[in-house]
């Protein structure tokens, strides 16, 4: 308890792709150790600083498997692939023990035999009318979900008891090539197998729905590629993780912009809070974000907030604008850090590092501090890379973050007598 009583709030702020290498531009120096950061600084000063491997020292994660690290979740034992969180982040309802899998809307011949453009022309034209004339069908007791995303992808969840994820994929991988059935990778396997004789099943009636849908009939109208076969890759089976206040005891609001995180916090039971705003880019409103987090600190223990900008920043090979959003996410931290106080226990770090040289994730540490009344100060002063290396945390990996915010919240079990 703090001084007052009042229980600790944890915040998790996670700013998406944090972490970068020396950019010649910005005098060598990375994006956050440019940016002018007075109030992560002064957290930094106040707190303690570490670096952080969000998974394993030198793996270049994803923002789901960093996620998952970060809250408790070692994702080498429970991350199913990318299926099932990419059907969640679309907002597709999945469940413990179902297979999903990504899928494209692809065009193949008028024999169903030979997948001519996996990406149906990269047109999303029609595509949720396609969707809805398929999703919700049932073979065997097996019920098939299947819901369109962005341009030519969409997912699908097969939702029903004994399903396996050791199956082929359908997908031939490049175009011109047969379409492959699906089969377990093992014949021994009986859920793969009735996973396999399912997605067939399904794979046939998204042709025979598709091939001379309304939909498709404009497409070859307008010269469009018809979106004539669902065409599915990369199945992963949902696992049983419990909740997250099943797991750290206490409840938790989840306030990120993009739906793989969205889904991800619904899957773990937290109170998943939309902000009108958030647009996941560099236009964010950062300040309605850091009310949101505000509002739900007086509900919740615990609150996980991502803000997307950098990681798309490091995508975009664009060092300045990813110095502009770690400026605004900075004053975000000062709004909050203001409205909450003595009641924070907070923790500014990265779910891994997006190098705007390289365009994409790369394996080097991100920057860590924790801050609140409870934390002891190290000698670190500046929040960066470099000055972060010399903190009192050292280095540290994902799945330690929430036993250690835990701690200093004095929300924690203790382990032993
Ligand atoms: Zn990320
Ligand atoms: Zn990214």
């Amino acid at each position: 308890m703090a001084a007052n009583d009042t229980p600790y709030v944890g915040l998790l702020l996670i700013a998406d792709g944090l972490g970068d290498r020396p950019v010649p531009e910005l005098g060598g120096r990375t994006p956050l150790e440019a940016a002018d950061t007075p109030t992560l600084d002064r957290l930094a000063r106040e707190g303690e600083c570490g670096l952080l491997d969000p998974i394993a020292p030198g793996v270049r994660g994803g923002s789901d498997t960093g996620h998952l690290s970060l809250l408790g979740y070692d994702p080498y034992q429970v991350y199913p692939g990318r299926g099932p969180f990419e059907a969640m982040g679309i907002g597709l309802e999945v469940h413990p023990g179902d297979v999903a899998f990504r899928c494209n809307f692809a065009t193949v011949d008028d024999a169903m035999a030979i997948v001519l453009d996996r990406r149906a022309g990269r047109s999303d034209f029609g595509t949720r009318a396609l969707a809805e004339a398929v999703d919700g069908v049932q073979f065997e007791d097996v019920v098939c979900r299947f819901k369109e995303s962005t341009v030519h992808r969409a997912a699908l969840v097969l939702h029903g008891p004994g399903l396996g994820d050791r199956v082929t994929d359908p997908d031939p991988h490049s175009d011109g090539l047969p379409l492959v059935p699906a089969a377990a990778k093992d014949p021994a396997d009986a859920a793969s197998a009735k996973t396999a004789r399912v997605l067939n099943a399904f794979l046939r009636l998204t042709f025979e729905r598709w091939q001379h849908h309304p939909v498709n009939e404009e497409r070859r109208a307008r010269g469009i590629p018809p979106a004539n076969l669902a065409l599915p890759r990369g199945p992963g089976r949902s696992p049983h993780l419990g909740t997250f206040a099943q797991r750290w005891g206490f409840t938790a609001a989840c306030i990120v912009e993009v739906g793989l995180l969205k889904g991800l916090g619904r899957y773990l039971g937290m109170e998943v809070i939309d902000v009108p705003g958030a647009t996941a880019g560099l236009d964010t409103d950062t300040e309605a974000i850091g009310r949101a987090v505000v509002a739900a600190a007086a509900r919740h223990r615990f609150v996980l907030c991502n803000v997307k900008g950098p990681d798309v920043a490091g995508h975009d090979g664009n060092p300045h604008g990813k110095v502009a959003i770690l400026e605004r996410i900075d004053r975000m931290a000062q709004q909050i850090v203001a409205a909450l106080g003595r009641r924070l226990i907070l923790c500014v770090t990265g779910d891994h590092t997006t190098a705007c040289s390289f365009r994409d994730h790369t394996g080097e540490p991100c920057p860590i501090l924790f801050w609140g009344e409870t934390v002891r100060p190290d000698g670190v002063t500046q929040f960066g890379e470099r000055p972060c290396a010399g903190g009192a945390v050292g280095r540290i990996r994902g799945t330690d973050v929430l036993r250690i915010m835990t701690s200093y919240m004095n929300a924690q079990e203790k382990f032993g007598a």
